[in-house]
């Protein structure tokens, strides 16, 4: 897939209407509230997309056994652009270690995943020159991604 210019508004509707059978399912409340004006960002559409699916099932897991799911995706502009996945889950338990390939708590052959998900969207992500992190917040986790805005002049 070509880089260029991706309107990362429309790549979050995308990933939202990807997972919301799911969350629906799951009883997740999802707090997405979409700017009125695209967002240009430089990057890969389709593995934005493929990210932001990543980040908002994984929310989606960590919350699995308990009550009160939220999930608060946020979109900031500035120098550089930053998308935020936030969820009321337990946490990350080893933020060290959850880039690393294989790396998964979730029971040896479940259904979602073996561990690769983090590790192939900041492969993506770098690719992109951009960067994400994961954190702990008083709440739960918090998944950041940051990458260029797109110039005109590119
Ligand atoms: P998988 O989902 O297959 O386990 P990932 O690479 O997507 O693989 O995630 C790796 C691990 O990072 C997860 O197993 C989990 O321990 C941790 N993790 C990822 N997202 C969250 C989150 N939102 N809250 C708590 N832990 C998380
Ligand atoms: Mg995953």
């Amino acid at each position: 897939e070509p880089m260029g210019k991706v309107d990362l508004v429309q790549v979050l509707n995308a990933a939202v209407e990807l997972t919301e059978a799911r969350l629906r399912a799951d009883g997740v409340d999802l707090d997405w509230q979409p700017p009125n004006e695209p967002v240009f960002a430089w990057g890969g559409e389709v593995r934005l997309v493929q990210v932001f699916v990543n980040l908002i099932n994984n929310a989606a897991d960590a919350m699995a056994d308990q009550e009160g799911k939220r999930i608060q995706i946020s979109l900031r502009t500035g120098p550089r652009l930053a998308v935020s996945v936030r969820d009321t889950g337990p946490g990350i338990k080893d933020p060290e270690k959850i880039f690393e390939p294989f790396y998964t708590t979730k029971a040896v052959g479940s259904s979602e995943g073996m561990g690769l998900g983090l590790s192939i969207s900041y492969g993506m992500v770098q690719s992109f020159g951009g960067d994400i992190r994961g954190a702990n917040t008083p709440e739960g986790a918090e998944f950041t991604v940051e990458l260029d805005p797109w110039r005109e002049d590119e």
